[in-house]
């Protein structure tokens, strides 16, 4: 039964086959050890780690890899904080709290619509909201 194969197996075709497949698997693991560099040194995980273990453990190495790696990219995790800070300062900006009731108003009120103190007095000449103890108005200039 042993030399049944023979004539496949040692045919041309067969071993240009082999090789053929041996170098697709050699290129697709180097291909698998670079793409495991640049994804984990965009998420800010050791690139040159992952990529080794990759390299050494094909297959152990990317399972593990694809668990362990950081969830999201640096950049996206970057972007998120920066539009969080962003929306902080802008709720900052509008928002301020009652005096009295320390609920949140917003900057242009002229009552705190919960306890009804009085935040603010319009401009008499423009309407503007103009703080309480404001002798100008610094939209139109009017003397209050
Ligand atoms: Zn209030
Ligand atoms: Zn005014």
């Amino acid at each position: 039964m042993d030399g049944l194969l023979d004539p496949i197996t040692t045919s041309g075709e067969f071993i240009l086959a082999r090789n053929l497949c041996s170098l697709f698997f050699v290129v697709l693991h180097f291909a698998l050890v670079f793409w495991t560099y640049r994804d984990a040194d965009r998420r800010g995980a050791m690139g040159w780690f992952w990529a080794l273990a990759v390299l050494l453990f094909p297959v152990a190495g990317i399972i593990v890899y694809l668990v362990a790696r950081p969830p999201e990219f640096l950049a996206d995790a970057r972007e998120r904080d920066l539009e969080i800070r962003a929306k902080e300062v802008s709720l900052q900006r509008d928002l301020t709290t009652c005096p009295s009731c320390h609920k949140p108003v917003e900057k242009e009120f002229l009552l705190c619509p919960y306890c009804m103190k009085k935040l603010r007095k319009p401009c008499i000449e423009c309407g503007n909201p103009l703080r309480l103890n404001w002798g100008v108005c610094p939209y139109c200039k009017t003397k209050q």
